[in-house]
């Protein structure tokens, strides 16, 4: 590694220009803060193209405060919350009469969400978004971290001194590692392919659709431009590693033919090529240390099933705006250490008891009893439904989403159905 040449300095050093550094960029840009934002990339259009892009409702407030909710409607992005199909039959959450429809995520490609919340950021007074330029060393002194050196294309290497350096560089993040907040991994056992479709007969109003198969997932999300996103989960067994690596547009097509009232793709088109990871793992680190904090995929890579990571970068970017960013502006090291490990404690408060159960269920293990009783019930009651539609938006923390008094209604719900079947079998006694 070459010297550094200049030194620039900021009040905060924003590593990656993906949906975790770009908000966060303009959450403390907005405050007066004077912010560098550094994408490795130097294509403006630059997005992650490994997804399948649903915004998950729990992440429409931050939407709005970044004040980009209209214009992502306006891309085109229709609802995303799934209507979700088990053994025990269709979870249809809808709202209560009279009351206003249930909050809906928003499924729009990478290549029109990425561009925007960077346009965002780069629009921010204060923020100066810089292309093409990599951070591969961290810089510490007296046991904090003091900023980031980076490499220009042409080879050059700039040291960006900051008070605050956000690693926002996503999965496996190379500046959290360099800074000493190792990830802890866990196992993965699912597969993941997905494709566009063109020419899907919209036979389910314009609604998502996820299968739990138990074990094996999948979903069809309609998304903009008319086509329809299909992607398949099943277990990693050597059979279906072999296969999808064959011909994954036919394993694609040949599992959602199977599951029930699965779109018809016999007519369709694949548009472009499927995406797919053979493996992957789930990641969670320390979200925050002296003069540094990771928001998005460098804090957190939760299992890619539930379509909540956008979400997460996005909610975890505003948590920290709002927490660090007054200390920043106050200014005392003492003081930004204490807002750190605020923003630390409500990321683990909010996200922690989600991330260990979607790492439960991606041991590949079947449906635990708890999920029997209220899959079961939630295809009868609307009032568990609405809560699991909740639960699928993740903008609560679980304890306060799966209750024991959840528990209790389902069980009452199962108890009533198992009641009514048992009388409708009881032969009517004649003369
Ligand atoms: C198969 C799959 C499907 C998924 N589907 C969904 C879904 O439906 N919904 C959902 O919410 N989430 C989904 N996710 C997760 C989602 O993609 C991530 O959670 C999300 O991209 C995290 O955003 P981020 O900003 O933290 O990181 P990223 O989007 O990864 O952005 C990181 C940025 O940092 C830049 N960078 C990296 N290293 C450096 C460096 N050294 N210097 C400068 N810049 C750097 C990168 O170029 C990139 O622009 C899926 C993930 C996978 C794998």
């Amino acid at each position: 590694m070459g010297t550094a040449g200049s030194t620039e300095s900021y009040d905060v050093v924003v590593v990656g220009a993906g949906p975790g550094g770009s908000a966060a960029a303009t959450f403390l840009g907005r405050q007066g803060l004077r912010v560098a934002l550094l994408e490795k990339s130097p294509d403006p259009e630059h997005h992650k193209t490994l997804c399948t892009h649903e915004i998950s409702d729990g992440a429409l407030g931050t939407l709005d405060r970044l004040g980009i909710t209209d214009a992502l409607r306006e891309l085109g992005g229709p609802h995303a919350s799934p209507d979700v199909w088990t053994r025990y039959g269709w979870i249809r959450p809808r709202a209560e009469a009279g009351e206003p429809p249930l909050e809906q995520g928003l499924n729009v490609r990478r290549a029109k969400v990425d561009p925007l919340l960077r346009a965002l950021a780069a629009g921010t007074p204060g923020v100066e978004l810089l292309t093409g330029v990599a951070v591969d060393e961290v810089l510490t002194a007296e046991g904090r971290v003091t900023g980031v050196v980076a490499r220009h294309r042409d080879g050059e290497r700039t040291r960006f001194a900051a008070r605050l350096v956000v690693a926002a560089d996503g999965r496996s993040s190379r500046v959290a590692d360099l800074a000493g907040l190792p990830a802890k991994e866990r196992r993965h056992e699912r597969l993941g392919y997905a494709a566009y479709f063109a020419g899907v007969p919209d036979d389910h109003g314009g609604v998502s659709r996820m299968w739990l198969n138990d074990p094996d997932a999948a979903y069809a999300f309609p998304t903009d431009g008319g086509e329809m996103l299909c992607a398949v989960m099943p277990l990693r067994t050597d059979e279906a590693v072999a296969a999808f690596r064959t011909d994954p547009e036919r394993e694609i097509r040949r599992v959602l033919a199977d599951v029930p009232g699965g779109p018809d793709l016999s007519g369709a088109t694949m548009v472009g090529k499927p995406i797919g990871a053979l493996k992957v793992t789930n990641q969670r680190r320390r979200a925050a240390a002296p003069g540094i904090a990771c928001v998005g995929d460098a804090a957190m890579v939760s299992d890619y099933i539930w379509g909540t990571g956008i979400g997460y970068a996005l909610r975890s970017a505003e948590w920290l705006g709002e927490l660090v960013g007054p200390a920043l502006l106050a200014g005392g090291d003492r003081r930004l250490d204490r807002a750190l490990q605020r923003y630390r404690f409500r990321h683990g408060r909010m996200l922690a008891g989600h991330y260990w159960m979607a790492n439960d269920y991606a041991t590949g293990r079947r449906f635990t009893p708890p999920e029997r009783l209220l899959y079961g019930a939630a295809v009868h009651d609307q009032t568990i439904a609405r809560r699991m539609h909740e639960m699928g938006g993740r903008g609560r923390p679980v304890e306060q989403l799966l209750t024991p008094a959840l528990l209790f209604r389902a069980a009452r719900v199962r108890a009533g159905l198992a009641r009514r079947r048992r009388h409708q079998r009881t032969p009517v006694a004649t003369g």
